[in-house]
């Protein structure tokens, strides 16, 4: 980025330095970042990420992605993580102790992550679709892994772990042996952080899609065409939800993607299910799936507001809105909010009485509580009285550490419309 000082570039000097390639590895540094007095807390408590203020000072050398000791104003250790003076976050947590981090460490978190899952039954006979490795949550800043049946998909966020990618392939092979592994490191990530992004099979059998299990539903995954790595996992837990409300009604699915919700609900003994996306792609994928499942599901591309807008009002007894995320940044906050209120709305007026909606939001910038109230403007718009009867989170194979509210992303509430 920056060129020396006092020398006049030569002519084909490229504006940034060469990107680590695949492989390249961050070092264990011995440098040590100090916190300012008064910022130690959250740290000390399970929150990973240090910000860029709250760093006084950075004693030792490290470079970009190199592991750095984490220490509070007094000079005690809080732990060990990775390094890039280029983020906002110019530290993230992956230990509390003082230890080496290095591939048998990424091994040995991953095997734990492993444990985790093998304790909550993952995978099983009837669900082969899971998340392995939840980033912070795991211990792992910037690694999620998620398997679909004998193939995984390691996404990289973190510069660190970018340059570690060997490692971590190698330990994924070492716990899972999986046909394929996948590498779907988004580009924005990338560019943020200093790394090539990446969108390729990395090791093993080359296949453009995997079939998988969830809940005894079979889905077929697009790893490196699909959205994130293939498929939105951290909804299983409320897709089997909706299963079990499902009977006898007639069912609506918006923002559809791969049809989950909807194939749920129709085997749960749903009167009817239409499945609306704006993607003819998803609304392909959805047939696939009923067709596959032994399910009658009316898959209609469309925008979901010009659907809902147009809808019979009243016709649906159970209603899902899990929208992508509205709010991208702090800016779009107010629009955001008009958005979900003009949904849920919408959504409201198209409910029968006594019917459930369940409406989600993955947008990180809106909490929980502003989310439910904004739920209830809508109600109050569609003049839609409701009962909320559960608020639910992501599958607890999305596992967060205490007090990591930049990580509460996704929040779901399923009400009673009378
Ligand atoms: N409910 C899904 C995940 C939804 S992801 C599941 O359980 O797997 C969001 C989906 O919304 C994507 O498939 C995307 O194509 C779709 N989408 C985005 N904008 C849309 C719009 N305006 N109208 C309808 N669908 C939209």
């Amino acid at each position: 980025m920056a060129r020396p000082h006092g020398r006049r570039a030569p002519e084909r000097e490229p504006r940034r330095p060469p990107l680590p390639s695949v492989g390249e590895g961050g070092q264990d540094s011995k440098a040590r970042v100090f916190l300012h007095a008064g910022r130690a807390r959250p740290l000390w408590f399970g929150h990973p990420w240090v910000y860029a203020n709250a760093i006084d000072r950075v004693e030792g050398d490290c470079g970009p992605g190199d592991v750095v000791s984490l220490c509070d104003h007094d000079g005690r250790l809080i732990g060990r993580g990775f390094y890039n003076p280029r983020s906002q976050i110019p530290v993230r947590l992956c230990t509390r102790a003082d230890e080496p981090v290095h591939a048998g460490f990424l091994r040995a978190r991953i095997q734990r992550a492993h444990a985790l899952r093998a304790r909550l039954g993952l995978p099983s006979a009837a669900t082969s679709i899971y998340r392995l490795v939840n980033s912070e949550g795991d211990d792992l800043p910037g690694l999620v892994v998620d398997v679909f049946g004998d193939a995984a998909v390691v996404q990289l966020t973190t510069l660190g772990l970018a340059q570690r990618r060997a490692a971590i392939f190698d330990a994924v092979e070492t716990v899972l042996a999986p046909k394929t592994i996948y590498e779907a490191s988004p580009a924005g990530y990338a560019e943020l952080e200093g790394f090539e992004a990446a969108s390729r099979v990395a090791r093993g059998a080359s296949r453009a899609t995997v079939a998988g299990v969830e809940d005894g539903i079979h889905l077929e995954i697009e790893p490196l065409s699909g959205q994130k790595t293939g498929m939105f996992i951290d909804q299983r837990e409320t897709r089997i939800r909706v299963g079990q409300l499902a009977r006898g009604a007639r069912v609506l699915d918006c923002y559809a993607y791969a049809g989950g919700f909807g194939l749920q609900a129709a085997r749960g003994g749903a009167a009817a299910v239409t499945a609306v996306d704006s993607s003819a792609r998803a609304v392909a994928r959805i047939e696939a799936h009923a067709a596959r499942n032994g399910a009658t599901i009316n898959a209609v591309e469309a925008d979901a507001f010009r659907f809902l807008e147009t809808a019979t009002p009243r016709s649906f007894d159970l209603i899902v809105i899990d929208p992508p995320k509205f709010a991208r940044a702090r800016k779009d906050l107010e629009a955001a909010r008009k958005g979900y209120e003009r949904l849920n709305a919408l959504a409201l007026s198209a409910a029968a009485p006594g019917a459930i909606l369940v409406t989600c939001s993955c947008s990180q910038n809106v909490d929980a509580d502003t989310f439910e109230r904004i739920v209830a403007a809508g109600a109050k718009q569609a003049g839609r009285p409701l009962q909320i009867i559960e608020r639910r989170g992501p599958a607890s194979d999305h596992p967060m550490p205490p007090g990591f509210t930049e990580g509460q992303y996704l929040k779901v509430l399923i009400a009673y419309v009378y």
